[in-house]
């Protein structure tokens, strides 16, 4: 379950074990395609206050577009998480591993949160290989399959006439 039950935790760490599956419609709208169910598994304890600390890891593999060159990859996602929710924490904290936690809530679903993190980790990494040279920005080709011109003549022709002007300027300002 990956619904933690708060009464119980304050008697002793509860394991935290589950998956959320691919079809969830938790995943709709987060641009993301799971290729296989995300699963996790942790523990949570009390840290006291109302505190409650869960950690463990998840894992996942995610369908996702290559950040250089927009080609699909199959991203193999594993990510530990340490995370803090406390009752007293604010919104817009900037620590990433803390989150609020209803003060009157019996229990605490971590599926939201891990949803969360999972769209984090893809969002991080994606590249098709690590020397993808990706998309020519001037004229979109393909630079790991083809060579364009663009990435010889390094300015654009449309500036040309204004690089002269330039070094004009700058040959009557030195002499
Ligand atoms: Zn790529
Ligand atoms: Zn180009």
């Amino acid at each position: 379950m990956l619904i933690i039950d708060l009464r119980r935790l304050t008697e002793a760490p509860l394991e935290v074990v589950g998956q959320i599956d691919r079809e969830d419609p938790l995943w709709r709208g987060s641009g993301v395609d799971l290729l296989l169910p995300l699963s996790a598994r942790g523990t949570a304890e009390a840290a006291g206050g109302g505190v409650v600390r869960v950690h463990g890891s998840f894992e996942s593999r995610a369908g996702a577009a290559c950040r250089r060159c927009l080609k699909p990859v199959d991203l193999d996602v594993a990510e530990e998480f340490d995370l803090v929710f406390d009752p007293s924490a604010k919104r817009g904290d900037e620590d990433l591993t803390l989150y609020r936690l209803d003060p009157n809530a019996d229990e605490l679903d971590l599926r939201q949160t891990l949803r969360e993190r999972l769209l984090l980790a893809v969002s991080e990494y994606p590249l098709c290989r690590k020397e993808c040279r990706g998309l020519c920005p001037h004229c979109g080709a393909d630079l790991n399959a083809t060579e364009c011109d663009c990435s010889t003549t390094e300015s654009d022709p449309r500036w040309a006439p204004l690089l002269t002007l330039r070094g004009e300027g700058e040959a009557g300002a030195n002499g």
